[in-house]
């Protein structure tokens, strides 16, 4: 089968033919429809992100299944699933509270293990979301990332309906967690980025309704000023993926506001806390999502809540390069892949 792997020191990932997986008794074999290109490939396809030699990336996708365990049950060849990232261990003490997100021996797909960039791949049961036969295949490979903006809007622990919210980083994941915000109930929604983020900030502002500011040439806080009852934000929802830019949001938050760290930093920063303290702000990370956080946002992404008009753009696998050069450059927001 055509595959994308990464080899160690080398930029990029390497299209390589190799063997279709085999399949334990608890897995299924899945032929992959449609696979997302995420962030966190980035740095798996740059080298910032370690992974095992000849790893194949990608955990957002929709496939068919070809092949069923032994031991499999409520799956069947021809089901069409969308699998999510997180293979919980299900004994763990964080499996056992619910957050399988937080297991003590997670394990992602196409970071710990083989996954989407490929026309095959093994995916254990726990991991398995059925959904209908006829869903659109761009939309079924985005309901990963629509997951994980579902469930960092639900780590908000003030009622949201009304509050007025600040969205930092127009990428697909500030894309997909200002317009949940949205259906959340929030009152007005500001995004942030900056003049490299000019487009994206156009269609949010066009497609959703938000107001904008381009933090290089305009003062967030005279944008919050002009939009916010409170001329601060209530909510702050971080998805740059800049550790730097943290100790910043601080003091854009109006008392007991909440920040929600959305991203996953690789670089640390110094932040003064003192906004934090005087404040009594939340500071709340979020990570992935659990497995009923997912289910509902097949719920969103599957009945049109979700727009997606403007964010996707699609490829097809063996092209699956040409879309990482043109998302890192910022030519296209987010490449959905099409396996032929
Ligand atoms: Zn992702
Ligand atoms: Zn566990």
């Amino acid at each position: 089968m055509l595959a994308w792997q990464k080899h160690k020191g080398q930029y990029g990932l390497v299209k390589s033919e190799c063997d279709i997986p085999q399949i334990k008794s608890d897995e299924v074999l899945v032929k992959v429809l449609a696979t997302g290109i995420c962030g966190t490939d980035f740095g798996i396809y740059k080298g910032y992100r370690e992974v095992d030699e000849g790893l194949i990336p990608g955990h957002e996708f929709i496939g068919e299944i070809v092949e069923v365990g032994s031991s499999v049950t409520g799956y069947e060849i021809g089901d069409r699933v969308v699998p999510s990232i997180v293979i919980k261990c299900g004994t763990c003490p964080a499996c056992i509270d619910g957050f399988e997100a937080q297991c003590e021996n997670l394990k992602e797909i196409g970071i710990h293990i083989d996954g989407s960039f490929a026309e095959y791949v093994a995916v254990p049961q726990v991991s398995l979301h059925k959904v209908d036969m006829d869903l659109d295949l761009m939309v079924g490979a985005s309901i990963e990332p629509v997951a994980v903006a579902y469930s960092a809007v639900k780590k908000v622990s003030q009622f949201i309906a009304g509050k007025d919210v600040l969205v930092y980083g127009p990428g697909p994941i500030g894309l997909y967690t200002a317009q949940v915000a949205k259906i959340a109930g929030a009152g007005k929604i500001l995004m942030a980025g900056t003049s490299a983020d000019k487009d994206r900030l156009a269609l949010a502002a066009t497609n959703y309704g938000v107001e904008t500011v381009i933090t290089d040439t305009d003062d967030v806080y005279t944008k919050m000023n002009e939009c916010f009852k409170h001329g601060k934000a209530d909510i702050i929802f971080e998805c740059t993926g800049v550790a730097a830019l943290v100790g910043d949001m601080l003091p854009m938050l109006r008392p007991h506001g909440e920040l929600i760290l959305v991203s996953v930093y690789h670089d640390d920063s110094t932040v003064t806390f003192l906004p934090a303290g005087r404040g009594e702000l939340t500071i709340k990370g979020t990570f992935c999502y659990t497995l009923s956080e997912f289910e509902y946002a097949i719920k969103l992404a599957t009945e049109g809540m979700i727009d997606f008009r403007g964010i996707v753009e699609t490829t097809t696998l063996d092209k699956l390069d040409e879309g990482f050069e043109k998302t890192m450059s910022k030519q296209a927001i987010k490449i959905v892949a099409y396996c032929n």
